[in-house]
């Protein structure tokens, strides 16, 4: 533990008597190391150096002379490397932007607090301060080559994880998505955001999509004569789609696996880049009538648009986690879910909830009328042989998951 009375925190507001009132708060609840502004100019002056720097600062957000945004330009400037937490006036989703804007400038935002200020909530969100080198773990991530990948391909280190889909309202489980790791002989497991987007800017997407095809469709057809029944869906590339001979090859191979084209489900995000979309259209049209199943992933991240939803023949939507996970307490998060939900019901599409991380999400979905969930609070990502003993502990309590959230919901 640190001590609070060693946490340098500097207060910046162009009211004197608001400064004055932090202050009070501060020092009654054992933070000693306070100092104030009531102008960002010359705060960011008063720390040239790093060192000088507050750990904590409390900002304002509409000040007259440098508004708080602004301020938040300049502490990037000088490398700031403590945390912040704002303040202001301005409504809910101002305060939710600016600290939005602010995490992505690489400054931790401990929170917001809205004017009148109140002690507990203060109180709360400084609990959360840690050293800025704790609370930012510096994960390197290694860059690989496409000499690497295609060895990597061509040398069996790639192996599907699946993690499981299941129905909301009955707690039952409908399938599980395939996600591709790279068990690398040196650095331990890799993550597909390590080497998927190095596969299509090197043309090796294709071998990877067929590897992790081939794998999947034998552990489908491995589960399906152990008697589980499961949809197992896929994540393919557009990149993939730029031939049409990629049809052919996933009807052939299903054929050859002995598995049918109604429990597999092709999921696809739509790259940016797509500038030709009638091979890839005639590619998924062509599943289709296959009776594959065709699902839009990570919807609303602006990959996946709404003239795909036009122009191609999906039946499944999966909101991107985005607008899931904290939809309950977030109403701006819980408006775009909603929308999509409704868009997906009245195009007759099934829809997933990806991104379920806890308790809260899982009984908001279940107040949706959302089909299928997925997430960490259901299970990670697991390899092929965990899951039918995963499914047995899973369903031997549905009951208890069901049955809480029946008398949560009459609470309500
Ligand atoms: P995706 O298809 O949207 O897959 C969901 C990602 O979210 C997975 O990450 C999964 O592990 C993660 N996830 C699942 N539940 C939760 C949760 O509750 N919270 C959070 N924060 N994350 C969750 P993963 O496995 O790292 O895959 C990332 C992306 O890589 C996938 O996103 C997919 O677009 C791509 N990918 C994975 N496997 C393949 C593949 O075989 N081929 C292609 N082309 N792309 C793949
Ligand atoms: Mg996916
Ligand atoms: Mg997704």
């Amino acid at each position: 533990m640190f001590e609070k009375s060693a946490i340098r925190i500097l207060a910046i507001d162009d009211d004197p008597f608001m400064l004055k009132l932090l202050e009070c708060m501060l020092a009654q609840q054992g933070y000693a190391s306070v100092s104030t502004s009531d102008n960002g100019k010359a705060a960011i002056e008063s720390f040239a150096s790093p060192n000088q720097a507050p750990d904590l600062i409390l900002l304002d957000l509409n000040m007259p002379e440098m508004d708080g945004i602004e301020f938040v330009r300049h502490l990037v400037e000088r490398q700031y490397s403590g945390s912040l937490i704002l303040i202001s006036g301005e409504d809910e989703r101002t305060l939710q932007s600016t600290e939005k804007l602010v995490r992505t400038y690489g400054i931790p935002a401990l929170g917001h607090l809205s004017k009148p200020v109140n002690p507990e909530d203060l109180s709360l969100l400084l609990e959360k301060w840690t050293p800025s080198s704790l609370s930012v773990p510096q994960m390197s991530k290694t860059a690989y080559g496409a000499m690497e990948v295609h060895a990597a391909i061509a040398n069996g280190e790639l192996v599907n994880f699946y993690q499981p889909k299941v129905n909301i309202a009955s707690g039952k489980v409908v399938g599980v998505e395939s996600l591709v790791r790279w068990r690398h002989p040196r650095d331990g497991m890799v993550y597909p955001d390590q080497f998927i987007g190095i596969a299509e800017q090197y043309g090796l997407i294709d071998d990877l999509t067929r590897v992790v095809i081939h794998e999947a469709f034998a552990q489908a057809k491995a589960w399906q004569d152990s008697g589980l029944n499961l949809h197992v869906a896929i994540n393919i590339s557009m990149d993939n789609l730029a031939s049409l001979e990629f049809a052919d090859y996933i009807v052939a191979a299903a054929a050859a696996a002995d598995i049918k084209p109604e429990g597999i489900v092709l999921e696809v995000t739509e790259s940016l880049l797509m500038k030709n979309l009638s091979t890839p259209l005639d590619v998924l049209t062509r599943l289709r009538l296959k009776r594959f199943s065709l699902s839009i992933d990570d919807f609303g991240t602006g990959h996946s648009s709404l003239s795909q939803l036009r122009d191609l023949p999906f039946d499944e939507l999966k909101v991107d986690r985005g607008f899931v996970h904290g939809a309950v307490e977030d109403s701006t998060l819980r408006a775009i879910y909603s929308a999509s939900l409704s868009l997906a019901k009245q195009l007759g599409m099934k829809t997933v909830a990806e991104g379920v991380e806890d308790r809260a999400d899982w009984d908001f979905l279940r107040s949706t009328g959302c089909d299928l969930a997925q997430g960490y609070f259901i299970a990670k990502p697991m390899p092929a042989h965990e899951i039918p003993g995963w499914i047995a502990a899973w369903e031997a309590h549905i009951e208890n998951l069901i049955e809480n959230v029946f008398v949560h919901s009459l609470e309500m």
